[in-house]
C-alpha cells in the first residue's frame, strides 16, 4: 500500500495506475476505521482493481460546539487494518492540502440538505459534499463508494455526482451491524456500556418497523411502530423518525408505493447517532 499525502503524490499514483489500464474506485472515510469501513473497501475491490482510500476529517463539515476537536484519529491502527486489506493508496491529505487556504463551502446540499441531519447540523451537508467534491476532483474515480447507514449523505453525494461528475458511479453498501443490532459507527467508541445498552433501541425501532410492513402495516404505522419502541428507551433522547422516498427523500404518506427509508436519528449520553432501514411498499 502506497501512503500518499499531497495531491501532487496522488496524481502521480493515479496516473500511473490509469496508464496501466486500470479502473478506480474510491473509498472516503474519517478513520478510526472499522468493520463498516472495511466491507466498504471489499466492495469497492469488486468493481475496481485500483483501491483508494481516504482519511480525512474535515473541518467544514462540523458544526460549532461539535466533536471535530474529540473526534477519533487512529491513523497508524488504520494504516495499519488497510494495508492487511490491501488497498492501492492510502491518501490523508492535509487541511492545506485540500482547501488550499480556501475554507469557504463550494458545493450547496440545497433544500433537502436543511433537513433531517441538516436541521440538527446546519451546514453539515455544504461542508461534506464540498470535501467530497474537492476528493473526487483529486482522485478522478471511476466509482465511490458510501456507506448506506448515512442515506442522506448518499442521497446528496448521488445528486451532486450526477451534476458534476458525469461518468462516475457511486456504489452503496449495506449498513454492517454488531450482534446486538446497533450500526456500527466511529462515534460508537464514545458510548459508556450503558449507553450501547440504550443505543440499540435505535435498531430494535428499525426491525419493528421492518417487521410492521411485512405484515401490511401502511407507512403510517411502520412509523408509528418504531416511534412505540423509541418511546419505551427515553433515556435515547429522540431527534427524529421519518419515512422518506428513497429516490427524491420526500415525506413518505399513506397509499405510496415503492421504495423507502425509515430514518431515527437519537442521542444516547452526549453522543448523536443515526440509523435507517429501507423497507418497500
Ligand atoms: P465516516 O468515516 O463516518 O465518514 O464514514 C465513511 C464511510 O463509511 C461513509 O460512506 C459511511 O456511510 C460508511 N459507514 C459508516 N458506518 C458504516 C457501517 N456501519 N456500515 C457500512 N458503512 C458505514
Amino acid at each position: 500500500m502506497k501512503r500518499v499525502t499531497s495531491i501532487n503524490e496522488l496524481t502521480a499514483a493515479i496516473d500511473a495506475a490509469k496508464k496501466d489500464g486500470l479502473e478506480v474506485a474510491f473509498v472516503p472515510t474519517m478513520g478510526a476505521l472499522h468493520e463498516g469501513h472495511l466491507s466498504l473497501i471489499s466492495e469497492a475491490r469488486k468493481h475496481a482493481s485500483f483501491v483508494v482510500v481516504s482519511i480525512f476529517v474535515n473541518p467544514l463539515q462540523f458544526g460549532a460546539g461539535e466533536d471535530f476537536e474529540k473526534y477519533p484519529r487512529a491513523i497508524e491502527e488504520d494504516a495499519a487494518k488497510l494495508d492487511e486489506i490491501g488497498v492501492s493508496v492510502l491518501f490523508t491529505p492535509t487541511v492545506n492540502d485540500l482547501y488550499k487556504g480556501n475554507m469557504n463551502v463550494s458545493e450547496s446540499a440545497g433544500a433537502i440538505g436543511d433537513l433531517y441531519e441538516g436541521a440538527a447540523r446546519p451546514d453539515h451537508f455544504d461542508g461534506m459534499l464540498t470535501v467530497v467534491a474537492k476528493l473526487f476532483e483529486a482522485v478522478k474515480p471511476n466509482f465511490a463508494v458510501f456507506g448506506a447507514k448515512d442515506a442522506q449523505q448518499v442521497f446528496l453525494v448521488k445528486q451532486m455526482a450526477s451534476q458534476k461528475f458525469p461518468g462516475l458511479e457511486i456504489i452503496v453498501a449495506p449498513t454492517i451491524r454488531e450482534a446486538d443490532g446497533l450500526a456500527l459507527s466511529s462515534r460508537n467508541r464514545y458510548l459508556s456500556e450503558a449507553d450501547h445498552k440504550v443505543a440499540e433501541q435505535i435498531s430494535a425501532a428499525l426491525r419493528s418497523a421492518l417487521q410492521s410492513s411485512a405484515s401490511g402495516g401502511s407507512p403510517q404505522a411502520v412509523t408509528e411502530s418504531a416511534r412505540t419502541v423509541m418511546a419505551q428507551t427515553p433515556e435515547a433522547k429522540l431527534d427524529y423518525i421519518a419515512l422518506v422516498d428513497a429516490d427524491t427523500f420526500e415525506t413518505v404518506t399513506d397509499g405510496f408505493t415503492g421504495r423507502a427509508i425509515l430514518l431515527i436519528a437519537a442521542v444516547v449520553g452526549e453522543t448523536r447517532l443515526i440509523d435507517n432501514i429501507e423497507i418497500t411498499f
